[in-house]
């Protein structure tokens, strides 16, 4: 065994045991490799099985928790190979898998001069890596434009665990990553994002009243040809309360304003086209969004790439806030871990599958937070169980909704 690359793991590689779903994992070794060549040396050592691949650790399902056998860990094979632009549209970036959303944005800025140009996956969290995204198939607020299968990749080398390297340019939508083979490098495919943007986020006193806007909004097309939907979001009543309770706790939301206080669910909608055609269809969002009780006095209109950031910051909150109530919940009984599921519809409008979720919480005496991509009917349950008792009701529910 190459003991320079590979180590045993003990108390301080602690933290590479467990991921954001707060499972806990065990593995005999675990290594960090800088480079596609130190992959090879230590994928070519003989491993204890099996291996387990990790980016930054920030996935919610487990994929990352090692279950026995040997962690490689892609935080160091974060080199920026080249990113160029190709036209006044396009550019494409070459990059290690353990290259992080954070940094790629930071470099194309720096080599391109400009913030215009993005990798579209857009995972709320940006310390994932370009890996970890490519391998769970995350995406994020924008998927309503950019799609939810498209990982927007010219090409990707992968590594299978007989050594093979393979490169695809070719790659399948949606893609799965075969078993037991990693991503080494990509070509990202970058996009220039539109120039003019802007968001309005609606405040309804019921979460009824929302649902049944956002039914109405689902078949919404701008009368403007020129603009472009890029966001339409949903977020509950309980996804809000935890977004106030956790306020202070999470950092994204230090320049984010309050909620209006009554506020028991929130639709927000990002579009983009001329400044005309922006207030044609912030006329045409406030007059359905109105007619379901919503005030456009207290809405939020948010004009441009620094202000919409706050609605997404908000809807990080949503995510990250629950996330801080497992870790408590785990802390006071380690059986408790993150459980979220993506109910199906089963031929319900959103709203119908909606209330029915809510209304079986509410037969269980459960709780969970609700919070969706209303375009595609994407809708995100993450339960909050108090203890053991609920955790396990909440788990025998999720399995009649999948
Ligand atoms: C606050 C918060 C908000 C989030 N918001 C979203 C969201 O909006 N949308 C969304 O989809 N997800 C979201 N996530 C989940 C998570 O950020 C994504 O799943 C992300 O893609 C995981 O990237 P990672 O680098 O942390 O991967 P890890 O957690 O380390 O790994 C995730 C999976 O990818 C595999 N993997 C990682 N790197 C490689 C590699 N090089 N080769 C092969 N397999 C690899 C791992 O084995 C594992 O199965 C959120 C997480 C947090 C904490």
């Amino acid at each position: 065994m190459n003991k320079k690359l590979i180590h045993p793991v003990d108390e301080k590689y602690i933290s590479f045991l467990s991921d954001e779903s707060k499972q806990e994992g065990f593995a005999d070794t675990i290594s960090f490799p800088s480079s596609p060549e130190e992959l090879l040396q230590i994928i070519a050592s003989p491993l204890p099985a099996p291996i387990t691949f990790q980016g930054a650790n920030t996935g919610v399902e487990g994929g990352s928790v090692p279950q026995g056998g040997s962690i490689i860990n892609f935080s160091r094979m974060n080199h920026i190979r080249e990113i160029q632009k190709l036209s006044d549209t396009e550019g494409y970036a070459i990059v290690e898998a353990g290259v992080t959303l954070d940094q790629l944005a930071q470099e194309i800025r720096r080599s391109l001069k400009t913030d215009d140009y993005i990798w579209p996956p857009s995972p709320t969290e940006s310390s994932a890596t370009v890996g970890g995204v490519i391998a769970t198939g995350a995406y994020g607020m924008t998927s309503c434009y950019y799609g939810t299968k498209n990982l927007y990749l010219r090409e990707l080398t992968l590594l299978h665990s007989n050594g093979h390297t393979e490169v695809l340019s070719d790659i399948p939508e949606p893609f799965q990553l075969p078993a037991g083979t990693c991503i080494v490098k990509a070509t990202l495919k970058l996009l220039k994002r539109p120039a003019n943007i802007c968001g309005a986020a609606f405040f309804f006193d019921t979460e009824s009243n929302a649902l049944a806007c956002a039914d109405k909004l689902q078949n919404y097309v701008p009368d403007n040809k020129d603009v472009l939907i890029i966001s339409m979001e949903y977020i509950g009543n309980t996804a809000i309360k935890m977004i106030n309770t956790s306020r202070e706790l999470i950092s994204v939301l230090k320049d984010v304003p309050a909620l209006p206080s009554d506020a028991k669910a929130v639709i927000y909608v990002e579009i983009a086209g001329n400044e005309e055609s922006q207030d044609e269809a912030l006329m045409e969002l406030i007059d359905i969004t109105s007619e379901y009780g919503s005030d456009p006095d207290v809405a939020w209109a948010l004009t441009g790439y620094t202000e919409i950031r706050k609605m997404h910051s908000l809807r990080h909150a949503a995510t990250e806030s629950v996330i801080q109530f497992i870790e408590r919940k785990h802390h006071e009984d380690n059986r408790i871990i993150r459980l979220g599921v993506k109910p199906l519809s089963r031929g319900r409008s959103f709203q119908e599958t909606i209330l029915s979720i809510i209304q079986a919480l509410e037969d269980a005496n459960l709780c969970a937070s609700i919070y969706a991509h209303i375009k595609n009917s994407d809708i995100q349950v993450n339960f909050l169980p108090e203890n053991f008792e609920d955790y396990q009701k909440s788990k025998n529910i999720a399995n009649t909704w999948i």
